[in-house]
């Protein structure tokens, strides 16, 4: 039985994940630390909060002596670390939780690690490891910049971010790449595209317009709606990492990419017209909207985010050359199930819009 640490498991993507290993790998103990930020909820978890091989832990992954008690005590074979500030926005707002969490964060899990699992010296010095142990940065395309209308990034593409968030999750690759390098400490790094998918905060693209759509609210779309984003669905970024940790070559960047560029307005003018199809033919409960409403009039376009990156796109060659992983959902199939998920899921989506997120709302969109 393999101990998995998964950090940042009660947000979006670690959500997903930690349902993906308990249902894949059912000799794993899997325990989830997350410290409940704004963008954590054990909502996401409910389905599995009995299943005797999980167990959740609240807690900060910078927070020095607490990680050193806890790889103590669950002698982890496996650290996955998604636990990140994880929103563009909120880090041109607020750059230094950025650097805190995912920067130091990063640091003292790395340490603590590699004390747990140092076995003793090679006979050039370097740190020996117990076997079958691997450390798992999950990390982002946005560490490589933007590119221009062709080209995609690669795994030796230059680390060239533009946001205080990019630059935070670049800061910790180029630690844990130093760390292998440095201490041979066995590690992987996995950069992806956008996910989507059940379980996503509000505040990132589609599931905030599919919930506006839903109060006919306005669509606020930054600029001209001509950003490209690579999307990936979230289960396949899940099998994507899974399959990393356990077939990847030590020390090695994976990219992990689904060959989906689409330009943030398409994804707009799709949910638009998604919904109101939807709204139209079937009943779904806790909605009452008018759908003959919903139209093309809600988009509105506002003031673009500052150095907006303009088009990312991921080359996934090496993962699926290398290892055999491919993503099983196109586009078309996971877009309209994700759409189906938050429309059926009204009571998740007040949950996580209640509290501080009203008021998050309001100054970002207000204000322009
Ligand atoms: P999220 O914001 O939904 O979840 C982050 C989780 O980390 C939350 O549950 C939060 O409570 C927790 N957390 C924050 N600070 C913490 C701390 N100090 N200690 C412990 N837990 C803490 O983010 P997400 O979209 O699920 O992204 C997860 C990871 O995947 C991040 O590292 C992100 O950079 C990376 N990533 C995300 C995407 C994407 O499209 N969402 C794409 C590529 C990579």
């Amino acid at each position: 039985m393999k101990t998995v640490l998964v950090t940042g498991g009660a947000g979006f993507i670690g959500s997903n994940f930690v349902k993906y290993m308990l249902d894949k790998h059912k000799d794993y103990k899997i325990v989830n630390l997350d410290l409940l930020t704004y963008a954590g909820n054990l909502e996401n978890l409910t389905d599995i909060e009995d299943n005797p091989n999980y167990e959740f832990v609240k807690g900060d992954i910078a927070d020095r002596s607490f990680i050193k008690d806890l790889f103590q005590k669950h002698h982890f074979d496996l650290v996955v670390n998604f636990a990140a500030e994880s929103h563009v926005d909120r880090s041109i707002e607020n750059p230094e939780i950025f650097v805190q969490t995912n920067v130091m964060g990063t640091q003292v899990l790395l340490d603590a690690a590699k004390n747990l699992w140092q076995t003793g010296k090679d006979e050039n010095g370097y740190p020996t490891y117990r076997e079958g142990v691997k450390y798992l940065q999950v990390s982002t395309d946005e560490v490589y910049g933007a590119l221009g209308k062709t080209g995609m990034f690669t795994e030796t593409t230059p680390i060239q971010p533009n946001s205080p968030y990019s630059s935070s999750k670049a800061g910790a690759d180029l630690l844990v790449r130093a760390y292998g390098n440095t201490f041979k400490f066995p590690m992987n790094i996995t950069r992806c595209s956008n996910n989507y998918g059940p379980y996503q905060f509000p505040e990132k693209l589609i599931p905030l317009m599919i919930s506006n759509v839903v109060e006919l609210k306005n669509l606020p779309i930054y600029g001209d709606g001509m950003q490209i984003r690579d999307w990936l669905h979230v289960k396949d970024h899940c099998s994507g990492i899974d399959t990393v940790l356990h077939k990847g070559r030590v020390g090695e960047v994976y990219n992990i990419g689904g060959n989906n560029e689409k330009a943030n307005i398409e994804i707009v003018d799709l949910i638009i017209a998604n919904v109101k199809e939807k709204l139209s033919n079937d009943q779904y409960n806790g909605i009452d909207t008018d759908a003959s409403k919903i139209s093309d009039d809600l988009k509105i376009h506002v003031e673009d985010r500052l150095g907006h990156d303009r088009r990312y796109a991921i080359d996934n060659t090496k993962i699926t050359t290398e290892l055999g992983w491919s993503p099983s959902y196109t586009f078309e199939q996971g877009i309209v199930e994700t759409i189906d998920w938050y429309l059926n899921n009204q009571d998740w989506l007040k949950q996580v819009k209640s509290g501080g997120y009203q008021e998050y709302y309001e100054k970002m969109y207000s204000k322009k």
